[in-house]
């Protein structure tokens, strides 16, 4: 990416997100006004390949649009990468008739796509959904409750899993167009934090589509392949948060005199903010080594190389979620005692990062799965331990 593209993305931030914490906090309709204005600049969906008219910027280069964003509102952040999800699983699994107009409205439109994987029951362990389809001639009927899935209100297009409704072992990722008859709404989720994203639970009821929009191979693969994405873009918000908590003890500090002296000048406060750059560099670095391993592997897939599908869960993916989940958990807990008094105050943004914060370890696999799956994938099969 151009330093120039970056700029402008940073220029975006702090125009329309910067000082409107109080607007993202609050459950802001979707789309919101911010998301047609990057939309308005040529920004959003930043990563569609070039040959559906995108930007074509990388994953690795996502991470510094991402952090930039977040920098801003990490929720704002969220709502604009997350389609990169479905973006991967429709170009990499879908039919080119399915996947280049998906792809292409994202650009033309600003748009999203929804993924809707996890259900009430069966959040982590998506192996137990409930969410089946069934066969009717040449068309796929869906029915099921979604529990949790983020711009499914405002997507054209939904990716949802499910098993099919003859054989328990086939799962399926379908395509369903967000005004199929069917596709309801139950509710906005009241969320602790990225308030700036919109986050739903769904309803399908005998939606009909056409038996082509399944998108090719086992469902949970499909997933799994796409999850490598958006597990690194999650973490990346952490960096963008941790750069806004570090820049606000810096502007508090500067004005803050503790002993005759600013509270810059203090030893305790230097430690604070030397651990703090420390564990916003190696989150970042682990963000992009990560984004780079998976770029490479898109690559390869778009040439006819190793199936995606193959490719499973990367380590260095989940090693960037569980670490910015841990380190970005450790700078929030440091901000939110920096600020003495004013911190535990609505007066003072630290309780919304806080907040926004802890979506890192919790969204797409809290820390008990990361774990568990860096030991089941890499631990247990010793050819894989290096
Ligand atoms: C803001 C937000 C946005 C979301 N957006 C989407 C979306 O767009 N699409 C979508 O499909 N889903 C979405 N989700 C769902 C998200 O991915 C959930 O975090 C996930 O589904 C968790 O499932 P669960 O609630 O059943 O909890 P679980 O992950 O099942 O966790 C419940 C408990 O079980 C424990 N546990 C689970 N697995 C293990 C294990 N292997 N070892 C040890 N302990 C374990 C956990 O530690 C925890 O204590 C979203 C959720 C949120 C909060």
């Amino acid at each position: 990416m151009t330093a120039e593209l970056l700029k402008r993305v940073r220029d975006f931030t702090a125009r329309e997100l910067a000082g409107k914490d109080e607007h993202f906090d609050g459950l802001p309709e979707q789309p919101t006004v911010e998301a047609a204005r990057l939309h308005g600049l040529g920004l959003a969906n930043w990563w569609v390949p070039r040959q559906y008219g995108g930007l074509g910027l990388s994953l690795e280069e996502s991470v510094d649009v991402v952090s930039e964003l977040s920098y801003g509102d990490a929720g704002f952040a969220f709502g604009a990468f997350l389609p990169v999800l479905g973006g991967i699983m429709l170009q990499h699994f879908g039919d080119e008739a399915l996947a280049r107009p998906a792809l292409e409205a994202l650009v033309a439109g600003g748009g999203r796509i929804a993924v809707l994987g996890s259900e009430e029951e069966a959040g982590s362990e998506l192996v137990r959904i409930a969410t089946t389809f069934r066969t009717e001639g040449d068309r796929l009927v869906l029915s099921g409750d979604k529990y949790f899935s983020t711009n499914t209100d405002s997507a054209g297009l939904l990716l949802v899993l499910a098993r099919s409704a003859e054989d328990a072992a086939d799962f399926a990722v379908v395509a369903v167009p967000r005004d199929t008859p069917g596709v309801e709404i139950v509710k906005r989720w009241d969320l602790l934090g990225v308030r700036g994203a919109g986050t739903y639970r769904v309803r399908l009821e005998d939606c009909a589509v056409p038996a082509a929009n399944r998108l090719g191979g086992s469902g949970l693969r499909i997933l799994e392949a796409g999850l490598n994405a958006s597990r690194i873009l999650i973490a990346a918000c952490a960096v963008g948060i941790a750069r806004r908590i570090r820049d606000l003890a810096m502007e508090y500090a500067a004005g803050k005199r503790l002993r005759g002296a600013p509270l810059t000048e203090n030893a305790v406060f230097a430690g604070k903010l030397g651990q703090t750059e420390t564990l916003i560099d190696v989150m970042r670095n682990q963000c992009r080594a990560a984004a780079a391993e998976f770029d490479h592997l898109l690559a390869a897939a778009a040439s006819g190389g190793t199936g995606l599908h193959r490719v499973g869960t990367l380590r260095s993916a989940l090693a960037a979620k569980l670490f910015c989940g841990q380190a970005g958990w450790e700078v929030a807990s440091t901000g939110s005692e920096l600020f003495g008094g004013l911190g535990y105050t609505r007066d003072h943004p630290i309780g919304k990062l806080v907040r926004d914060m802890r979506y890192v370890a919790v969204v797409e696999g809290g820390e008990d799965i990361m774990r568990d799956l860096v030991y089941a994938r890499y631990v247990v099969p010793a050819r894989k331990r290096r």
